[in-house]
């Protein structure tokens, strides 16, 4: 390469360079360090000289960074590759990539250790804002599904007694509908309402009737079968789906009901009081039909209340 002098090219890459240029002795004193070492430690050539590889590693670091420095010393690496961190005179870290070998004197003993590394630091930190986005995506995601369950469940159910509401029982009703049809057999709703309610809020307040309700709900669902449905109609107004049962089998339910609440005691303001319900059920056989079923329950329901409350009849059998 004649004409160009190769002494003032190192020169200009040494000084103009990006990479960070390191030399220290066998003991890790600074010999020799370039502009861009400067630049990312914040140290002065001069400051440099005073200085050991440990003053520029975080105090955390220094014993890994110790044990490489002494196996490139002692021979035991020719080189060394390495993601490290550096602390700068500021006292800040940064993240850098690190390439450090030995240097030989003309006996081939080793006299130097050359560093060269580039700051990561921007990629470094681009990599852990991705991973806290990542883990703060992932929250969310959690929080998203359990609010979508949430709301699921709030959609089905009444929220003061947890029992399923009217949307859902007309669902259920279909269903059962189609399934009694294929099956050819009967089905089963009946309609359940509390006896002098208005009297309970009257005397004892909203509060204490909302106690009734959710007690009553609690009753209602440990006496219907697995197979069963029981929702919130409407106020104080119960609907039950019976299925895979015969008209007598249903009458047994909703009498089982009956009683069941009859025995609820409820402790309003220091005071016990009791409550009861009637029903009206209506079994269909032949292809059920869900407002049919329905308001036959009703009639079933408005007869039992006609003749003195605290009673359950089926329509079927009802001499109307
Ligand atoms: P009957 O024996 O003929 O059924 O008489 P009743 O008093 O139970 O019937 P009525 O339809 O006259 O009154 C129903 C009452 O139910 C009126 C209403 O304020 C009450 N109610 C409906 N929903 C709720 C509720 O969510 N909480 C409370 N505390 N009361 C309710
Ligand atoms: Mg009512
Ligand atoms: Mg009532």
């Amino acid at each position: 390469m004649q004409g160009i002098d190769l002494t003032s090219v190192y020169k200009q890459i040494f000084n103009s360079t990006v990479v960070a240029i390191g030399i220290t002795d066998t003991a890790g004193r600074y010999t020799i360090v370039n502009p861009a070492w400067t630049n990312y430690l914040g140290y002065s050539e001069e400051e440099a000289k005073n200085l050991k590889i440990s003053d520029i590693t975080p105090i955390e670091d220094r014993e890994g960074s110790d044990l490489s420095f002494s196996r490139l010393v002692s021979q035991k690496v020719k080189s060394i590759r390495t993601t490290r961190r550096f602390l700068n005179k500021a006292g800040n870290t940064f993240w850098a990539d690190l390439n450090a070998t030995a240097l030989y004197d003309e006996n081939n003993k080793i006299c130097q250790i050359l560093g060269l590394f580039v700051n990561i630091d921007p990629q470094k930190q681009a990599e852990e804002d991705l991973e806290k986005l990542n883990a703060q995506l992932t929250l969310a995601n959690k929080e998203l599904h359990e609010a979508m369950n949430k709301l699921s469940v709030m959609a089905r159910k009444d929220p003061l007694t947890q029992l399923y509401n009217r949307r859902v029982l007309e669902e259920v009703m279909q269903r059962e509908i189609q399934r009694s049809i294929r099956s050819e057999r009967g089905l089963g709703v009946a309609i359940g309402d509390i006896d002098d309610f208005k009297k309970i809020n009257d005397t004892y307040g909203h509060a204490c009737g909302d106690e009734v309700l959710k007690q009553l709900a609690n009753v209602f669902r440990s006496k219907v079968r697995a197979s069963d449905t029981v929702g919130r109609w409407g106020g104080e107004e119960f609907l039950f789906v019976l299925p895979e049962t015969t008209c007598k089998g249903a009458m047994v339910v909703i009498e089982r009901i009956r009683k069941a609440v009859a025995d609820i005691r409820v402790n309003c303001s220091g005071e016990e009081i009791s409550f009861t319900i009637s029903l009206g059920l209506s079994y269909q056989t032949e292809s059920p039909q869900r407002e049919s079923i329905v308001a036959e329950a009703d009639k079933a329901l408005y007869k039992a209340k006609a003749d003195g409350k605290n009673r359950g009849y089926c329509y079927q059998k009802l001499d109307l």
